[in-house]
């Protein structure tokens, strides 16, 4: 199949673009086309090729909550870049675009004196995909910053969402899969730049003590209600296992670590080990938290 997008402006098209360069995680197959979009012209003119041709597509931020089959994926996988990495503030409300990173947004709040997203601190990925998943940490998430978002969804049809209408819960939105957040306006509180910085600084250093180094895509699973994943794997004796290159972090068990050489495959493989032992051993479910791609 030739390149749909090549007349459209704006956008950057590779063709069997490994997503291994484009995730945390370093693993993955192939994208028969990588899009990245630098305008909400060229985002509507892509969207509605995708529409006219039937295309499967997957959004990515910054690849830090995926894994990505060994096989690839057949269609398209959109990325935003351009106008959408721009921040910009009315008072104490900022505006970020889908695509700014979590740590830039920090920073520049930071400059501006605002604060109230210190939690963020750490946490890798981009607005957008904050927002998809209410990421959070130390007894915060997204759900207590954000006021609104801009939404196009999978038909080019853009909406302004509330607070409410994103529906912010543990690790869920409402935005549906397929669906564009182009950018968040996010509450900020006017405070004492070196409260801010301290703040930021002994959260980057909790995470440095509890959490591994090494690829990955952050927590595996969802903490079930009154339970800690980590701790139900640990408690089952299931740090340091592994399945071929994917491997049970022995610093913090609902990280799974690409020792370097892990396939998707590796990854699913044990995810389902850890998954059936901790049901046998405890009675819980655990459900993943980690997005497939293909
Ligand atoms: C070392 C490490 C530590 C982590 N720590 C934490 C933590 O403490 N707390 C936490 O919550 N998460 C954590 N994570 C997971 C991850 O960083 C977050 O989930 C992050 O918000 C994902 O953002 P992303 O841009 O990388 O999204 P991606 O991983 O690219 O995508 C995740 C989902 O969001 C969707 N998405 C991405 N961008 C958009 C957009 N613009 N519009 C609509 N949908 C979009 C994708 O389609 C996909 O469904 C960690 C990950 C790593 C690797």
């Amino acid at each position: 199949m030739t390149n749909p997008f090549s007349r459209i402006s704006c956008v950057k098209v590779a063709v069997n673009e490994p997503l291994a360069s484009h995730t945390s995680f370093h693993i993955g197959g192939k994208a028969r086309f990588f899009v990245s979009v630098y305008s909400s012209e060229a985002l509507s003119r892509v969207l509605r090729i995708i529409r006219e041709q039937d295309l499967p597509y997957f959004l990515i931020g910054a690849g830090t909550n995926i894994l990505a089959a060994d096989s690839g994926f057949p269609g398209v996988v959109l990325k935003l870049g351009g106008v959408f990495k721009r921040i910009a503030h009315r008072d104490s409300v900022l505006c970020c675009g889908g695509a700014v990173l979590v740590n830039d947004f920090l920073n520049e709040s930071l400059n501006m004196g605002y604060g109230g997203a210190e939690f963020l601190a750490g946490i890798p990925g981009t607005m957008g995909g904050a927002v998809k998943g209410n990421a959070g940490a130390f007894g915060n998430s997204m759900a207590d910053i954000t006021d609104s978002a801009v939404v196009v969804d999978e038909n080019g049809e853009k909406n302004i969402l509330s607070r409410a209408e994103l529906g912010l819960a543990y690790r869920q939105s409402n935005v549906e899969n397929g669906s564009v957040i182009t950018s968040v306006n996010l509450m900020m509180k006017k405070a004492n730049r070196r409260s801010i910085q301290k703040k930021i600084a002994r959260n980057l250093n909790l995470r440095k003590v509890r959490h591994p180094a090494g690829y990955s895509a952050g927590s595996f699973f969802k903490n079930p209600p009154g339970h800690a994943a980590g701790k139900l794997i640990e408690t089952c004796g299931l740090k340091g296992a592994s399945v071929g290159g994917a491997v049970v972090s022995e610093k913090h068990g609902n990280y799974i670590i690409n020792s370097g050489k892990a396939r998707a495959a590796d990854v699913i493989a044990l995810a389902e080990h850890i998954k059936k032992t901790v049901r046998k051993k405890t009675g819980v479910q655990l459900e993943e938290e980690v997005r497939l791609l293909g």
